[in-house]
């Protein structure tokens, strides 16, 4: 079957893909797939470990398996409430009332989502009109770039110094008229910067003058060393009928394939939110809901072992690194080391690619949590078995250029 005209009077066969995307421009088309999620299965065809994707290589809690094989066997197997079990909102209203010292209430401000990520694009879709700024950080977890464009935002980058810390002025100088959000991630991927109270004063005072909404993402806010605190923007005075907080039990749990998440909000912008999430996935997995409810019931010692844990692992990361010439620090929080490589003499990409195929380790290249820039950079995970990370830090020792 052939169509008549298919634009400047060709004719072109109905089914060709190209034909419609040529003349049909997508909104897919201003973003390219994630960087991170494309080492993974490059690591996949070369066998190689994955230090790139933040998932773990080591099993969750055996109370969260158990209840979730529970909860199928008991039928909790059809849609839950599109916005969250009811039990699930209630064991989380009261997890964060204790650890972040916020109060929600779980009939009108929480949101249970699938993962972060669609807690993240929920929440922009909800309070973002095309052509409305959104202020982001850089650098800045790899979602946020496409999360802005499918929204219809138009970002605009505002970057940490080299220490991560905040420069005022340019912070000031980012945010307009039309700045209708600012997305926030503490603690921090790619960086493992915990911003403080005073950073996150200042930032507050800046939503508040701007009349603006924080998005905070603190999917890793149990996972912080060295006494550094983790604090909820939400918490700050001024900032409750301004601020949706995200979190997820991806990381916490060592759950990252159940796809469970949240957004915490005042009434104004929850009502929003579920609006956009019940037409994007209807609801986060029914079963898999209810085996959150037993990891919320986990002890206080569950969180401090797990930081103690991830403690561990840097340290075993941060040495192999260090020995074979990348220069690093040792991050204040969240499971990543972000690493300079200028001295490897290779661009971010070609060395991520080197490292996959000569070694066997694949990293993230630091260009992918950049609007522009990033090549001096590649970013390893720690969230990998103890045995998994020594390897990985083995094989690095083979590389060509290693600086040992
Ligand atoms: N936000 C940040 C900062 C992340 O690092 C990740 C995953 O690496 C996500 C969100 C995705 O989380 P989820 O699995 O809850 O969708």
């Amino acid at each position: 079957m052939q169509r008549k005209s298919a634009g400047k009077g060709k004719t072109l066969p109905a089914h060709s893909p190209g034909a419609f995307f040529s003349t049909h421009p997508s909104r897919a088309d201003t973003f390219t797939e994630s960087v991170i999620r494309e080492m993974t299965r490059l690591a996949l065809n070369h066998n190689a470990i994955n230090l790139a994707q933040g998932f773990p290589d080591f099993p969750c809690p055996m109370e969260l398996k158990a209840a979730a094989c529970e909860a199928v066997k008991d039928d909790i197997n059809q849609y839950a409430i599109t916005w969250g079990a009811k039990d699930l909102r209630e064991a989380l209203a009261k997890r964060v009332k204790k650890f972040n010292g916020m109060d929600f209430n779980p009939e009108t401000e929480i949101t249970v989502t699938c993962g972060s990520t669609e807690a993240m694009m929920a929440s922009m879709l909800a309070i973002i009109q095309p052509g409305d700024e959104v202020v982001v950080p850089e650098p800045f977890y790899e979602n946020y770039g496409p999360d802005a464009q499918i929204s219809g935002a138009a970002p605009r980058f505002v970057p940490l110094a080299d220490d991560f810390s905040i420069d005022e002025e340019a912070w000031k100088a980012a945010f307009t008229k039309k700045t209708r959000a600012i997305i926030i991630n503490t603690p921090n991927n790619p960086t493992g910067k915990v911003f403080t109270k005073k950073e996150l004063s200042f930032i507050a005072d800046l939503c508040i003058d701007h009349n603006t909404v924080a998005i905070t993402d603190e999917i890793y806010e149990h996972i912080v060393y060295d006494g550094h605190k983790h604090i909820s923007i939400g918490s700050l005075p001024g900032m409750e009928d301004r601020t949706i907080t995200i979190g997820s039990f991806s990381k916490t749990y060592s759950v990252t394939g159940w796809r469970v998440g949240y957004a915490l909000a005042d009434t104004a912008l929850t009502d929003r939110i579920r609006k956009i999430h019940d037409f994007l996935t209807v609801g986060a997995p029914a079963p898999l809901q209810r085996a959150c409810v037993a990891a919320l019931e986990l002890p206080e010692s569950y969180y401090k072992g797990l930081a103690v844990e991830y403690d561990r692992k840097r340290q075993i990361l941060y040495k192999g690194l260090k020995k074979v010439g990348f220069a690093c620090d040792l991050p204040e929080g969240a499971y990543y080391i972000f690493t300079d490589i200028s001295s490897f003499g290779m661009s971010d990409t070609a060395f991520a690619r080197h490292l996959v195929e000569t070694a066997g380790v694949a990293a993230v290249p630091g260009s992918s949590f950049y609007h522009t820039g990033g090549e001096t950079k590649l970013r390893f995970t720690f969230s990998k078995k103890d045995e998994t990370l020594i390897e990985a830090c083995r094989r690095l020792e083979t590389i060509d250029g290693s600086r040992a």
